[in-house]
């Protein structure tokens, strides 16, 4: 099993060490991880992500994890990029400055506000849920059309304290992967929501089973903030990803994909 989105200390809002997480990874059977950590070149919302002057250490302390766990685990490197349109030369500037294996984008800013932040969802008033809900949905069609990275992380997750998205963004959505299916990205299967009250990934299962119907290729992620989660959830996305008809993940290295059949353990295998 593959878990793509894992954090660690530099975020600021995630604990333990870089180690503990990789050693966290091996005792849960994952084969290969890649490490997304946040970075944002949107002054407004930099508290929650690494300072971009630490992204060399950041890439050189996963440099030598993976000589270090060589042959038992494979470490990737990557980061989970807000999108921020005006600092998209400055993005791309210093992603060719490193060799990361996969860059993630994300919304987590509508208008300032932070939507991934369960406090701030569930004081909105459901006006107010509806109006970020399509706030948030341009924005994230903007980030698809932006071309800079590989693939989209939680797509749905201003969904988090459970509400339902409004109807007309809910078939945004879809218009989105559509796009993403053109544009050939990858979807990130974000497990975390299943221990949220949405209890279901990031995107929901209609999303997922629309992209795997497009062929967009899925990724699996716990987005872990400490070491105790790593793992957490990819087998139930797993074998909901094989239930709508896919056959495998895609994985990333160097930014080149490419796919490996799922690997359901056999317990959960469904003929
Ligand atoms: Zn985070
Ligand atoms: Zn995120």
């Amino acid at each position: 099993m593959i878990d793509y989105h894992i954090h660690t200390l530099l975020c600021n809002h995630a604990k333990g060490g870089i180690r503990s997480y990789v050693d966290a990874a091996v005792k849960a059977g994952l084969s290969e991880i890649c490490f997304l950590e946040h970075l944002t070149l949107d002054r407004t919302s930099t508290a929650h992500a690494m300072h971009p002057n630490e992204v060399p250490f950041y890439v050189y302390a996963i440099q030598e994890l993976k000589r270090a766990y060589h042959g038992r685990i494979t470490i990737r490197t990557g980061l989970e990029i807000d999108f921020t349109p005006e600092a998209l030369p400055a993005i791309n500037r210093l992603i060719d400055t490193f060799d990361f294996d996969l860059i993630g984008g994300s919304i987590h800013f509508v208008d300032g506000i932070n939507i991934a932040s369960r406090r701030n969802a569930s004081a909105m008033s459901p006006e107010e849920f509806e109006r970020l809900s399509r706030r948030y949905l341009e924005r994230v069609r903007e980030m698809v059309n932006a071309s800079f990275f590989d693939v989209v992380c939680h797509l749905d997750v201003i969904k988090k304290t459970g509400r339902p998205l409004p109807a007309d963004v809910e078939s945004g959505l879809m218009e989105v992967i559509d796009r993403m299916a053109e544009k050939d990205l990858a979807l990130e299967a974000n497990a975390s929501g299943l221990g949220h009250p949405a209890k279901a990934c990031y995107p929901s299962k209609a999303l997922l089973a629309h992209a795997i119907s497009r062929g967009v290729p899925i990724t699996t992620g716990s987005d872990a903030h400490a070491p105790l989660t790593v793992g957490e959830g990819i087998e139930t996305a797993l074998a909901t990803l094989h239930d709508q008809g896919a056959t495998h993940i895609a994985r990333f290295e160097r930014r080149q994909r490419s796919l490996v059949p799922i690997d359901l353990p056999p317990h959960q295998e469904s003929s």
